[in-house]
C-alpha cells in the first residue's frame, strides 16, 4: 500500500513539471472508490497552480478548484509525454499541455476527486478528520503529547488511526516505536512527555528518511515519472519476528494489534 513517503516521492516527481499546465483533456475510466463529482469536461481549459500534499492525499490545485487523488490499496501515478492508450487498469488521465497524469489502480481502492476548494463539503469529507501533517511545521511535542493524552488506546493504534498525526503506517510506526524504545502495546495516554518527544523525533526521523530514499513499500512502486521507488530503509523490527534485535541480539517478537501484523523487541521496548 502506498504510504505517505510514497505519495511524497509521487509528488516531488512531477509537481514541477506540471505547475502551470493547462488541462486539455481528461479521461474517467472504471468507477474508483469515490467518483469524481464534476463534469470532466469541464476541467478543460483550466490551469493548474501546483501539486500539495495532505496526508496521503495529492492536491492538484487548479485556477478554479482542486482535484484530490488517492492511491488507495495499489494506485500509481505517472506523468509523461507518453500518450499511449489506457491499458486495463488506467482508470483516470488528465491531460496536460506538459504531460498527462494518469492513474493506475488494479485494485481500484484509489480516486480522483473534484472539491470546488479545500473548505468545501467534498474536501472536508476527506481531509477534515486529519491529524497533523508529521513532516509540517505543526507536528510539535505540545500538540502530539496533548493529542496522546486524550487517547486511551494502544500507542500503535492510535499512530495508525492518523488523527493525531497522519500517514504513520503499519511499517513506519513499528519502526518509529521501536527506536523511541516505547512497547507498541502501551496506552497512549500513558506516554510520557519525554517519550512522546524521542517518539515525535523518531516518526520524523524515519518518515524523513523514507522520502530521501525513494521511499517504498510496494515493490512494483514507482514515482511518476516512472523511476523505480525502493524500500531501502533497513527494518530494525518491521518483518523481523524470530530474528535477532540489531541493537541488544534479543529476538523479535510479534503480535496482533487491531488487524494489524506488529513488531517489536523485547527488551529494546520494555513497556
Ligand atoms: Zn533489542
Amino acid at each position: 500500500m502506498p504510504e505517505l513517503p510514497e505519495v511524497e516521492v509521487t509528488r516531488l516527481s512531477f509537481a514541477d513539471r506540471i505547475a502551470q499546465a493547462r488541462v486539455t483533456g481528461v479521461r474517467v475510466g472504471k468507477a474508483l472508490r469515490w467518483p469524481l463529482g464534476y463534469e470532466p469536461q469541464l476541467l478543460i481549459g483550466r490551469r493548474v497552480l501546483g501539486v500539495r500534499r495532505r496526508g496521503k492525499y495529492l492536491l492538484v490545485d487548479l485556477d478554479q478548484g482542486l482535484l484530490l487523488w488517492h492511491l488507495g490499496m495499489s494506485g500509481s501515478l505517472r506523468f509523461g509525454d507518453e500518450r499511449s492508450a489506457p491499458t486495463a487498469h488506467d482508470h483516470f488521465d488528465l491531460d496536460t499541455d506538459q504531460g498527462l497524469l494518469r492513474l493506475n489502480d488494479p485494485r481500484r481502492f484509489g480516486a480522483v476527486v473534484y472539491a470546488a476548494s479545500e473548505t468545501s463539503p467534498q474536501a472536508l469529507k476527506l481531509l477534515g478528520h486529519l491529524g497533523v501533517e508529521p513532516l509540517g511545521r505543526d507536528f510539535d511535542l505540545k500538540a502530539f503529547h496533548h493529542g496522546l493524552k486524550h487517547r486511551r488506546s494502544a500507542i500503535k493504534q492510535v499512530l495508525l488511526s492518523g488523527d493525531v498525526v497522519v500517514g504513520v503506517g503499519n511499517i513506519y510506526a513499528s519502526e518509529a516505536l521501536f527506536l523511541a524504545g516505547i512497547r507498541p502495546t502501551l496506552r497512549a495516554d500513558r506516554v510520557s512527555r519525554p517519550r512522546a518527544e524521542k517518539l515525535r523525533t523518531a516518526i520524523v526521523d524515519v518518515l524523513a528518511r523514507a522520502v530521501q530514499q525513494g521511499g517504498s513499500t510496494l515493490r512494483d512502486f514507482s514515482s511518476a515519472d516512472g523511476q523505480q521507488g525502493y524500500f531501502q530503509l533497513e527494518a530494525n523490527v518491521y518483518d523481523r519476528a524470530g530474528q535477532p534485535c540489531r541493537v541488544c541480539g534479543a529476538l523479535i517478537r510479534w503480535l496482533r494489534q487491531g488487524q494489524r501484523s506488529t513488531y517489536y523487541c523485547p527488551t529494546c521496548q520494555k513497556a
